[in-house]
């Protein structure tokens, strides 16, 4: 049953068709993303699968979405953002390497990333919403990505050390397990709380020298919770 609903909503008709998710990307495009291999993962993967079908016709909206416990799907730019962010500079069409995602929500950032890494950890700190991640990403077969059920402030010690990290949930400082657990010229990039109340991105890099942090746009994440729900 599950995995006929799967394929019929894969591809999609009408406001969840290929055609509007090919005018998605071509936003994503005029807002500044230009990394191709970035906007073929954001072509890739159908958005609707990932929210309740009462909002799939607003699915390729670039906007933030509810899916339940108060948390969101995220806006595909920032997806997008963060994803080029990460794959700057790096070569050949894995630029992620093995990747850590802090926050699974409805698993959709976690399909994208599997289009452009090795391997994908994910993890999430409420146990439905990663039982319907894992729903949602069934019929998409993706075997580099393996979900967990964790409080993500620690970072995954067993599949550390991790080249590209990334945190879809605001803090108020760097998660020090995160920090050790990214590799050798690996890159973090988070959501963190700015001293005037708002959020920013901002980018960690781990390089020979040292660490350095890089202040980017403003965003608006839910927050990263302590413990598991
Ligand atoms: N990546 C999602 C966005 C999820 S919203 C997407 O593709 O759209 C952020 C998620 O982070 C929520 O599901 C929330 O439950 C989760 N979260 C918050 N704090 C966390 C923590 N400490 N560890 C793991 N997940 C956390």
């Amino acid at each position: 049953m599950s995995a006929l609903r799967g394929a019929k909503n894969l591809a999609g008709i009408g406001m969840t068709s290929q055609r509007t998710r090919a005018r998605m990307v071509e936003r994503l495009r005029e807002q500044g993303i230009a990394d191709a291999r970035v906007l073929g993962a954001m072509a890739a993967v159908p958005r609707h699968v990932f929210v309740e079908e009462a909002l799939a016709s607003r699915a390729y909206e670039d906007t933030a979405l509810p899916i339940g416990f108060g948390q969101t799907i995220s806006q595909p730019y920032v997806v997008a953002k963060m994803i080029e962010t990460l794959a700057a500079g790096r070569a050949g069409d894995r630029p992620l390497g093995k990747a850590l995602e802090v926050g699974t929500g409805c698993g959709y950032q976690a399909a994208v990333l599997a289009q452009l890494a090795n391997e994908v950890y994910s993890v999430e700190r409420i146990q439905a919403l990663l039982d319907r991640a894992r729903r949602n990403l069934l019929g998409l077969k993706l075997s580099k990505l393996r979900l967990g059920y964790a409080d993500g402030r620690g970072g995954l010690e067993k599949a550390a050390p991790f080249d590209s990290i990334i945190v879809a949930a605001v803090a108020e400082g760097v998660p020090p397990a995160l920090l050790q657990q990214l590799a050798p010229d690996g890159r973090m990039i988070l959501p963190l709380k700015s001293r005037d109340g708002g959020q920013r991105l901002v980018l960690i890099e781990r390089a020979r020298r040292g660490i350095t942090e890089t202040q980017l746009d403003p965003v608006r994440f839910v927050p990263l919770e302590a413990g598991k729900a």
